[in-house]
């Protein structure tokens, strides 16, 4: 029988941003699904125990700590807790961030400005420094930051397109430095994708952005979560060992067109 490249068995998975309708929760299921041990983080407790709750219900195992990526010290001991629980490091996914307040002005808002990098660039930094000597030490592990179409053309708000652009330049940085280590740090970098985050609870975004942004894509369609889960999926695998430093757009065409 073929040998199934995209088990994910022994594997234990790292992941920020998981307690909402989103990428980082979504992907939790299906690494759990392929046989990773998941080990949840956010702010918000309480959605962090639903979304335990159903992995394990699906037959997953899963753990979570309760983490602001933007403090240095809260991401140190949910490394901790999660090596604690599980006993290695294996994947990171760093999905943890906020798209700021949506705007094409030119506004000085260094509230917003601050609070975007803090979560979105800094929270992944912190993770990616706190994950990487547990890997080293392993002698592997694999690194997958989430960007955003914003890091490969114009779209969104400039704090949000500054720190997905930075994460663009990260990850062949830390890709070259880390890789004899074992590491690899490829990215995605979704379009559109239906989560909270762009129609949230309460709200209903499909016809003013995700039908528009569905018809403007070469693939006539956004991805969605499971889309960005899959990319995901196959960068954790052995099926990328031989890949790094790269950013996929997981993005129906999108980032590619004007
Ligand atoms: P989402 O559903 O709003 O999820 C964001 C997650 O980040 C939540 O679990 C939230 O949980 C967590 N988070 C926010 N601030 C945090 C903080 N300070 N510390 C720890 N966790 C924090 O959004 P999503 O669409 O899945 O977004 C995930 C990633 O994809 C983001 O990096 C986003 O920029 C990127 N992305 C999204 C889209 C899209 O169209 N949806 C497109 C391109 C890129 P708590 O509030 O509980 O902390």
């Amino acid at each position: 029988m073929a040998k199934d490249i995209l088990d994910l068995t022994g594997k234990v998975a790292f992941i920020t941003g998981a307690s909402s309708r989103g990428i980082g929760s979504g992907t939790a299921k299906v690494l759990a699904e392929h046989g990773a041990k998941v080990f949840l983080t956010a702010r918000r407790e309480e959605q962090l125990k639903e979304q335990v709750a159903a992995i394990e219900a699906a037959g997953g195992e899963a753990g979570y700590a309760v983490c602001d990526v933007a403090v240095a010290e809260q991401v140190e001991a949910a490394v901790a807790a999660c090596v604690e629980r599980f006993g290695r490091l294996d994947i990171m996914l760093l999905s943890a961030g906020i798209s700021g307040d949506y705007t094409d002005d030119i506004d000085f808002d260094l509230e917003d400005w601050r609070n975007v990098q803090s979560i979105n660039l800094d929270g992944v930094y912190h993770a990616m420094m706190y994950g990487y000597p547990h890997m080293a030490e392993q002698g592997e592990g694999v690194i997958i930051p989430v960007l955003s179409m914003a890091a490969l053309k114009v779209s969104g708000a400039l704090p949000y397109t500054a720190t997905k652009g930075a994460l663009l330049r990260m990850v062949p940085w830390c890709a070259k430095n880390m890789g004899p280590h074992g590491i690899r740090v490829n990215g995605i970098a979704p379009g559109l994708i239906d989560t909270d985050m762009t129609n949230p609870p309460g709200w209903d975004t499909t016809e003013m952005l995700h039908i528009p942004a569905a018809q403007k894509a070469p693939l006539r369609r956004c991805a969605s979560i499971e889309d960005c889960a899959n990319a995901v999926l196959f960068l954790a695998s052995d099926a990328a060992r031989c890949i790094t430093g790269q950013v996929i757009a997981v993005d129906g065409g999108e980032a590619m067109i004007e």
